[in-house]
């Protein structure tokens, strides 16, 4: 199946075709058609599928096709991302893939000043890419009308309700015109978002789609057994030997990220952290700096690195394996994308048996696992619990019981509200 095939304007084939795609991803296959026909849609897709194109450009197609001459009035659609990130790469998809019609698109996140997102929307434009809790001080500062929007987009949906997003979502909901096309993509279909889907999804078409090459089949797997005190050092000498270009390395702190980066840093390796604690333009600096090459190694913790979306992603380590099997998948995802092939490189000390253990189920297969010469695990170090988040609760995932996601505790919620895109 190509492109024209889907009946895409031929502005948009265009964009499409200068940007090297030949053919539809599977979920691009599935949901532009449906949402060509106006339906609304629930697509379960994760990062690395092309889910992005999937829902921008019959969006695209649609609002140029219904497209008045009239002068501009408000925003017609809106698309919701949790994370800023997120948000400014949709906003390039946007106006890559939208570059050959008279559309408009304005980026709204926090970290960013007000007036000048205010002084965009007041030129005028046709499509809302925004963080819900920005977006909301601007309705109360009725800096933006949302009276107008015939479509709404929430993009990883259980991302938005982890990070405590769910009553911003639903006071933008009760904002919105009743008559509107409504997509939900989202990686995982809880309980949770089936609920929100069935509060706001109109008669929807479900979509799933487990591609052909999932990123966890393209990707190379491996384990290096390591003492959690040398693990450092090993990532050094990993990074040195196989002189490793690019490589995203993954803590699961934010001190942590910080510490390792310092670390690398003062062993030759150019590195820098993101994470919630830092300010946008540093994060921005760090994305842009890993992008073009100016540093080899972007250290990031999970909700930071979330969206990050660079081609061709050689290499993905796991300093520390996530609490959650789940986030092992989306950490991945930034490697082998598309098609390419990858490795995703996890570091594992004794501590973390049960949370690999958790992984090889999720991923339904072992991962192999090469000791290094010289960086032998210790045998007489006996695992310690993992500890998570700041008030040192012990995780789930250590050995001592099941792999659950927790629900946060108030000082998780804390720290998570900083962290808030606002
Ligand atoms: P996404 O899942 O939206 O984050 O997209 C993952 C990556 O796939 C992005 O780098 C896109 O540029 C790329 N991509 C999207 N659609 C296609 C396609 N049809 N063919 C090849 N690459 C694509």
């Amino acid at each position: 199946m190509s492109f024209k095939d889907l009946g895409l304007l031929n502005e948009i084939l265009r964009a499409v075709e200068e940007e090297g795609y030949s053919e539809p991803t599977p979920i691009q296959a599935q949901v532009i058609p449906l949402i060509l026909a106006g339906h609304d849609v629930m697509a379960g897709a994760q990062t690395g599928t092309g889910k992005t194109a999937g829902f921008t450009l019959p969006l695209l197609h649609r609002l140029r096709a219904s497209s008045s001459q009239a002068k501009r009035q408000s925003p017609r659609a809106l698309i919701l991302t949790p994370t800023r990130e997120l948000a400014a790469q949709i906003g390039e998809n946007v106006k890559t893939y939208g570059k050959y019609l008279p559309l408009k698109s304005t980026v709204i996140f926090g970290g960013a000043s007000m007036n000048v997102q205010t002084q965009n929307i007041r030129s005028g434009v046709d499509i809302i890419i925004a963080t819900p809790g920005r977006l909301l001080d601007h309705v109360s500062q009725r800096t933006i009308d949302l009276s107008n929007i015939e479509m709404l987009v929430l993009d990883e949906a259980d991302r938005m309700l982890d990070m405590g997003f769910i009553h911003d979502i639903r006071k933008l909901l009760s904002l919105l015109p009743k008559d509107r096309q409504n997509l939900l993509f989202s990686a995982t279909f809880s309980d949770e978002i089936k609920k929100l889907a069935a509060g706001f999804l109109h008669a929807h078409q479900t979509i799933e789609v487990t591609p052909h090459n999932t990123p966890a089949e393209l990707v190379s797997h491996l384990v290096y057994p390591v003492d959690n005190k040398r693990k450092r050092e090993l990532l050094t000498f990993l990074i040195s030997s196989n002189n490793w270009q690019q490589v995203l390395v993954f803590t699961r702190t934010k001190h942590g990220a910080n510490r390792l980066s310092d670390y690398l840093h003062s062993h030759k390796i150019t590195s820098a952290a993101i994470h919630g604690n830092k300010t946008q333009a540093a994060r921005t600096k760090a994305l842009a700096d890993f992008h073009k090459g100016a540093i080899r190694v972007l250290v990031a913790t999970d909700i930071a690195a979330r969206g990050i979306d660079i081609e061709q992603l050689p290499h993905v380590v796991n300093f520390e394996l996530p609490h959650v099997p789940e986030d092992y998948i989306h950490r991945i995802g930034r490697t082998g994308r598309a098609g390419k092939e990858g490795a995703a490189i996890s570091l594992v000390c004794i501590d973390e048996t049960q949370l690999l253990h958790g992984i090889e189920r999720l991923l339904k297969r072992k991962i192999q696992k090469m000791v290094v010469a010289g960086y032998e695990p210790d045998p007489s170090i006996p695992a310690q619990p993992i500890f998570k988040g700041r008030n040192q609760q012990q995780s789930r995932g250590s050995r001592y019981g099941e792999i659950k996601k927790q629900k946060p505790t108030s000082s998780e919620r804390a720290v998570e509200g900083r962290f808030r895109t606002r």
